[in-house]
């Protein structure tokens, strides 16, 4: 029996330059972002403006967890407490929290089978919310043109979730040019690696101000560098409460130096991704989400679908797969496990949200598998989690 023995959880060292930056943090013990002089604007700061460049936005403040930018991100774009907020049903657990956390209500939007959002559901659901949360799950991104022109129609403002699109492309926009404000994560197993941590990103005076205020700048908010003018945000200081949830300069230093480095592990994941995609694509019975030609997306994790499985049937393939020593998540499980939960089971929305309003959610997810996709494997690894795969399947039918 073939067995696969590297980890999935294994993250590629960290740049040498954010060890050497991090330690110096450490012996000067300057690690609060505000703890600055004259002619050094610290880690934070410069992260805030390399990543507006990166990103092409221009203002953009890092906090402490992508989870808490949503947050920061829907009050400061208006939600109020019970607002209807527009979002995917099929997400992480963070997304439907951040809008708890505003005192709003989800009212989630079917996922197609490609894992996008139902824009025909979206449309009939839209009279219900002035605000879509809109994540780019597992960074399959919906037909963001058809989005934009939905929410031009119904004053819907948009944010963006790219906590797995980071890096990923809409013709000739980047994901999270979108969003009025948009979210991306560098908790460990996302694009950039600071352990925990979030940056937002606006083109927007007001939900910029209104962001790094709620962040909890206190009155230093003049020594942000991607940030809009002083004097605005200072009108509205002293009308904005302090959420205290700000990055540190060592978190800040560790994602800094990895920016120079995106674009070329963005390229390594998609090397590892159509290896992947296409062994996968050959065994009889395995089917890949659509993706849309505009979309160019980063294969950081790639999901797949088993349409004619039996939940036992998945059950099994995950089972045999894990004693090969490749690590699947099946999103399709009735209570949650690790890091996965369907929506029916976040039972603090409205007393829980019955499956069979969400149908077509229920359906994609009781056949899709997903895996993560770490650096740390080789083209050849991913060769050998196919022949696994391929093998499992071949069993669990005979
Ligand atoms: C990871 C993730 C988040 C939350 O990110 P944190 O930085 O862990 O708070 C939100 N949305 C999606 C789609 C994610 O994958």
């Amino acid at each position: 029996m073939k067995r696969f023995q590297k980890s999935f959880l294994k993250q590629e060292p960290l740049p040498q330059r954010s060890i050497e930056w991090v330690n110096e943090i450490m012996t000067t013990g300057r690690l609060h972002r505000y703890d600055v002089t004259d002619d050094d604007p610290g880690h934070a700061a410069l992260l805030e403006q390399e990543f507006a460049v990166y990103q092409g936005s221009r203002f953009c403040l890092a906090v402490a967890s992508c989870g808490y930018a949503l947050y920061i991100a829907m009050l400061a774009a208006g939600v109020k407490p019970g607002d209807g907020v527009l979002c995917n049903a099929f997400t992480l657990a963070p997304v439907p929290g951040a809008i708890d956390n505003c005192g709003a209500k989800p009212i989630l939007v079917e996922t197609t089978r490609d894992l996008t959002i139902d824009l025909d559901d979206l449309r009939a659901k839209c009279g219900q919310a002035k605000f879509l949360l809109l994540s780019n799950m597992r960074g399959h991104l919906s037909d963001m043109d058809a989005i934009s022109d939905i929410c031009a129609e119904r004053s819907i403002t948009l944010i963006e979730d790219c906590a797995h699109s980071l890096g990923a492309w809409w013709g000739d926009k980047r994901s999270g040019g979108f969003g009025e404000v948009s979210c991306f994560s560098t908790q460990s197993y996302k694009h950039l690696n600071s352990g925990e941590g979030g940056l937002l990103v606006s083109d927007n005076e007001d939900i910029m101000a209104k962001a790094i205020l709620l962040s909890g700048s206190y009155m230093l908010f003049d020594r942000h560098l991607a940030a809009p003018d002083k004097n605005r945000i200072a009108e509205l200081a002293t009308m904005t409460p302090n959420y205290s949830g700000r990055m540190d300069n060592m978190r800040a230093a560790a994602l800094r130096a990895q920016i120079p480095n995106l674009d070329v592990n963005c390229a390594r994941w998609n090397e590892r991704y159509e290896v992947l995609a296409e062994g996968l694509q050959a065994i009889a019975g395995v089917r890949l989400p659509n993706r849309f030609a505009e979309e160019r997306y980063v294969g950081s994790s790639i999901q797949f679908c088993l349409p004619d499985y039996s939940q036992d049937q998945m059950t099994e393939v995950v089972q045999g797969c894990a004693e090969q020593g490749v690590e699947l998540k099946y999103f399709g499980y009735d209570e949650p496990r690790g890091y996965t939960s369907r929506f029916d089971s976040w039972r603090y929305l409205d007393h829980g949200i019955q499956p069979e309003t969400l149908p077509s959610t229920i359906r994609a997810l009781a056949t899709l598998l997903d895996m993560r996709v770490p650096l740390t494997f080789e083209i050849e690894d991913c060769h050998l989690i196919v022949e696994i795969i391929a093998d499992v399947l071949r069993q669990v039918n005979a």
